[in-house]
């Protein structure tokens, strides 16, 4: 059983989420006095002799010229009044799972690909609009939330996605239409491309590419030479095809529903008894495969696409539907009242087989 597949009757819309300077903005947020600092993250400098990398910086030090994977010996030269701090990876990761955990609850499908990084599926808007609307309250939602501030891309798959969240960093949120490819997208440099490296550039520099609109005006023939079997993709990718889907990590057992309401709803009734038609169609689910399930997670989009997930565990795996419906109704209560409501989800997750070998209450009765 796989999470729901949203409906494809739109085009698909990715987003890329990807937060700025991530470390260093976690170390800024824990110690204020250093806003508006040069701050370094990575091995220790040993005042020019330390050996190792930065891991990232702030921008304040990239306009030093520092960067992240460069030594860190580098570093130190270009600013020694930099702030240079060790990294934290503990504290990163709690971040980052906050983090991971507001950005799963506005997507349909999901894929954490770094510890500051993701990827949202959001087809199921059907349209860019909304698609940006929803990236503008994400940020904000980081911001508020975590006091972090990211950049998010816009695009019809991952990779063009990737390629809008590192048009405006800091703080950017560009969306490309595929018909805006020629336009955004062609006039940056073919390293702009997320796995187009050095050398593949000077390969392609040899042959005349230096843009991303220099590709479609390449014989398939000289792409082939380059890029092997991923030309066609390559060039699709410079005609605004991105083939690149989101997806789930496999392992991540749970099932869904979700109901989008026609007119964005504040009747709390309406909304309870979308939740329990949803926690039947589930808890049908669960018989028809033998399953029994221990997590219950309440989503709610509000008409301005904020969203919110609440997650409970029951004290047992079950498939009762009250337990079910009342778990659900107690996570979504506080927040029924007032807003308009755009979309309820609801998903059952911890779930594992029903052991037969178990004994029940029956068994020692008989
Ligand atoms: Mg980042």
């Amino acid at each position: 059983m796989t999470p729901d597949d949203p409906p494809r009757e739109g085009p698909r819309i990715v987003l890329h989420v990807d937060m700025d300077s991530f470390f260093a903005a976690v170390e800024v947020r824990e110690h204020p006095d250093l806003a508006g600092k040069p701050v370094v993250v990575g091995a220790d400098p040993k005042e020019g002799e330390g050996r190792g990398v930065v891991c990232t910086c702030s921008y304040e030090a990239r306009n030093y010229g520092i960067h992240s994977a460069m030594p860190i010996s580098r570093a130190y030269r270009l600013c020694p009044d930099a702030v240079f701090l060790s990294p934290r990876y503990p504290l990163y990761s709690e971040v980052s799972e906050r983090i991971m955990a507001i950005l799963r609850g506005y997507a349909d499908r999901f894929q954490q690909v770094s510890i500051d990084e993701a990827y949202l599926d959001v087809s199921s808007l059907q349209n860019y609009e909304w698609a940006a609307t929803m990236a503008a309250r994400i940020k904000d939602d980081l911001l508020s939330e975590e006091h972090l501030s990211c950049s998010v891309g816009v695009g019809p798959g991952k990779t063009i996605a990737k390629i809008a969240s590192d048009m405006q960093k800091p703080g950017g949120l560009v969306v490309i239409r595929p018909w805006q490819v020629p336009e955004l997208i062609h006039p940056l440099p073919v390293t702009r491309i997320p796995g187009i490296g050095r050398k593949t550039a000077i390969a392609l520099r040899q042959r005349g590419i230096s843009t991303i609109g220099d590709i479609p005006r390449t014989d398939i023939q000289v792409l082939r030479d380059i890029f092997g079997k991923g030309a066609v993709q390559i060039r699709d990718l410079a005609y605004g095809i991105d083939t690149s889907e989101v997806r789930e990590l496999s392992g991540s057992k749970s099932i869904s529903r979700e109901t989008t309401f026609v007119q964005d709803c504040d009747d709390p009734g309406q909304i309870l008894d979308t939740l329990r038609g949803m926690a039947e169609i589930l808890v049908g689910d669960l018989e028809q495969f033998d399953l029994l399930a221990r997590t219950v997670t309440i989503k709610i989009r509000f008409s301005d696409f904020s969203t919110i997930t609440r997650a409970r565990s029951l004290p047992c795996q079950t498939r009762d539907p009250r337990a079910i419906l009342c778990t659900a109704r107690d996570l979504a209560f506080p927040f029924l009242a007032g807003r308009k409501i755009r979309l309820v989800g609801l998903r059952l997750s911890s779930i594992a087989l029903i052991d037969r070998n178990q004994k029940t209450i029956g068994d020692f009765l008989a």
